[in-house]
């Protein structure tokens, strides 16, 4: 099975009009591989921006998180059918900063999944323990139980990408071992093969937590780890190395 590979690039509350035109300049401007999938996914108010502005065929747009309602008196809150008026693609849900910041629960981030990929999004499902999940040694458990929740609520699972993020690797610096997310990555596919069958072999599973121009090839060979999710290097002109790091 192949799998192409997938890098997303999470913004994060971070970047301005001026500072998220020149990432995207550069990368229209950078020489990337045909056969990588990339999505940039910027705060809201530079979502529009970037649609426009991006010249990339291989390169999409995701937005940070979306609600479970199409419309109505949700104050504050984002439908799935504003990103698809937008040309937006892929949503990001799940992210561990959404499930501990804002107590997001593992049954409202399947309820969003479920009605975002019914939308005509694509989404990247965010999972990953703490590092005292880690030190109990219930990393398995932990994503076990995120995707289960899902997969309570969701049969079709080809436009969700997985993206396991460690929280102790998120914007630390510490990146999980590629030997380690390898294991990881198996062990989480093989689970889902036993909850959604053949389905999980096409499914990618991105790692994220730290990942850089410069560990991103360690990746390399891991034939379980199908991309990354990139947060704090995505802002940066090493995103490009890691889009390129897989030829
Ligand atoms: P990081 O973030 O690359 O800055 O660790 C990854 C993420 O949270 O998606």
């Amino acid at each position: 099975m192949t799998r192409q590979f997938f890098v997303g690039g999470n913004f994060k509350m971070n970047g301005s009009e001026k500072a998220i035109t020149t990432i995207v300049d550069n990368l229209n401007k950078a020489d990337l591989p045909k056969n990588v999938e990339v999505v940039l996914c910027p705060p809201y108010p530079y979502l529009a921006q970037v649609v426009a502005q991006n010249k990339q065929s291989t390169v999409k747009v995701g937005a940070q998180n979306c609600y479970c309602k199409a419309s109505g008196a949700y104050t504050g809150e984002v439908s799935p059918d504003f990103l698809k008026d937008l040309g937006v693609d892929f949503v990001i849900l799940g992210h561990s900063e959404r499930r501990t910041i804002f107590h997001e629960s593992d049954e409202l981030v399947a309820d969003k999944v479920k009605f975002a990929l019914e939308k005509g999004l694509k989404v990247m499902l965010c999972i990953g323990e703490t590092i005292d999940e880690k030190k109990a040694g219930k990393t398995l458990s932990v994503c076990q139980r995120e995707l289960k929740a899902v997969v309570q609520k969701v049969k079709d699972w080809s436009n969700i990408v997985v993206a396991y993020e460690p929280i102790w690797a998120i914007g630390t610096g510490l990146t999980a071992k590629a030997e380690d997310a390898e294991e990881i990555h198996a062990d989480i596919r093989k689970y889902l093969s036993t909850v959604i069958g053949k389905q999980a072999e096409s499914v990618r599973i991105l790692y994220g937590g730290s990942a850089n121009g410069s560990n991103a090839p360690t990746f390399k060979g891991k034939t379980n780890v199908d991309g990354f999710l990139v947060g704090g290097a995505s802002l940066k002109p090493e995103f490009a190395d890691i889009i390129k790091s897989r030829q």
